[in-house]
């Protein structure tokens, strides 16, 4: 099981008085000058709460959209900092750059249990090259560090992979520690019987994960659009439905070596762009699968019974769409309320779809922060910012 050493594995004393770089994923959509999802914002509010607590001299930081090493200013971090604000019920500090005199003076005016916000990390060209120079900036400002951003943990970036190996005490936030256990039960230990339920788009972003989950599930639901692939290597017609072509001899593979355990589609709702209608089997020529049908939805539901575990990334269908959005929002409740398993999310469009269903994370024993980290780590990576913190 990977272990790494978090902010409440060490006496809390240590952070008294100490300036302390945290890396954060405030990584938000922002419109007009504000926040208009505070999801993440929200998840990083206990590692923030507990150094405060602690007497820490706050310093978050983070990337925010892909300004290319320039600065952008509709990709500031400031309508952040008020948010933040508003959301501890105190002053969050905003530093107009994350190096150099405006970062500096930021930091040194910081009292214990003050936070400051710096501007985003990726307005220089270092964030993403990892540039000595640039991490030796980032580290004047601070006495530790704390990563508590696992959405960007496969980047080997300034913030997450440089800075770290700057400090002896570095440290994983509290975030980044749930994600750990998480998912690191998922990935090595999951308990039995395991079900995975892999949807989204195309195969080929989830060749890693099916080939991870394949060996330790013991049964493996495919929807989304991917599922298309795999019932045409099984002979199924699949119309005008999304293929994955360049992924199809994998998925006849994959079928002849898991198939036992693999449950696809028996039924789809599908449109030939004005008429939408539920068919079972062949999906008719000019129509393509845009969702599970209702024959599915209970073959999944009876799937994911009498399991203990369940890890589900990728919507079953397109669920933007309100007429493609019931089996990815009926699996959802489904699975909100099957507490006999411990239930694992992860996937940006995944958790998209679950508050689109209006169910609340809570619902759920984790639900992932990541995207791309997420799958990297499911499908067993070693990601670079998580092996440069220190082992517990
Ligand atoms: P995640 O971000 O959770 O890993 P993906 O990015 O793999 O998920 O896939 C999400 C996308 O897949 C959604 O935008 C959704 O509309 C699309 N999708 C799912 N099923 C279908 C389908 N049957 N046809 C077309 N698009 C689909
Ligand atoms: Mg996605």
């Amino acid at each position: 099981m990977i272990r790494k050493l978090a902010i409440d594995d060490v006496d809390k004393n240590l952070f008294r008085g100490k300036r302390v770089f945290v890396r954060v994923d405030f990584n938000v959509p922002i419109r007009e000058g504000r926040v208009e999802d505070d999801y993440r914002i929200k998840k990083a509010l206990p590692t923030i709460r507990y150094l405060m607590d602690a007497g820490a001299r706050v310093i978050l930081a983070s990337h925010l959209g892909r300004p290319k090493g320039k600065r952008v200013d509709s990709l500031s971090l400031r309508p952040v900092a008020g948010h933040l604000s508003g959301l501890l019920g105190r002053e969050v500090v905003f530093a107009e750059d994350c190096i150099g005199e405006p970062a500096l003076k930021v930091v040194e005016s910081l009292g214990d249990g003050d936070v400051a916000l710096l501007e985003n990390l990726r307005f220089h060209p270092g964030e993403k090259e990892n540039d000595p120079e640039f991490v030796r900036q980032l580290g004047q400002l601070a006495d530790m560090y704390v990563n508590d951003a696992f959405g960007t943990a496969h980047r080997k970036h300034a913030s997450v992979y440089g800075l770290p190996l700057l400090f002896e005490d570095r440290f994983a936030g509290l975030l980044m520690k749930k994600e750990l256990e998480y998912l690191g039960k998922v990935r090595e230990n999951p308990a039995h019987p395991f079900v995975s339920i892999i949807g989204g788009a195309k195969v080929k972003d989830k060749i890693g994960v099916l080939e991870k989950l394949s060996s330790t599930s013991d049964r493996l639901l495919i929807g989304g659009a991917m599922a298309y692939t795999f019932l045409r290597a099984r002979g199924v017609n699949t119309g005008n439905s999304l293929l994955d072509e360049e992924s199809m001899d994998f998925a006849k593979d994959f079928l002849e070596r898991h198939g036992d355990k693999v449950v696809l589609p028996v039924d789809h709702v599908v449109s030939d762009g004005s008429t939408v209608k539920v068919v079972s089997g062949d999906i008719p020529e000019g129509f393509a699968g845009y969702d599970i049908g209702p024959s599915t939805v209970e073959l999944f539901k009876s799937g994911i019974e009498n399991s203990r575990m369940v890890f589900w990334n990728g919507p079953l269908g397109m669920f933007e769409k309100e007429e493609f959005s019931s089996g990815t929002f009926e699996i959802a409740r489904f699975l909100a309320g099957y507490r006999e398993a411990e239930r694992i999310l992860g996937g940006g469009d995944t958790v998209s779809a679950i508050h689109a269903a209006g169910i609340d994370d809570g619902e759920f024993d984790h639900v992932s922060t990541g995207g791309g980290a997420t799958l990297e780590f499911i499908s067993g990576k070693d990601l670079p910012a998580i092996s440069v913190l220190k082992d517990l």
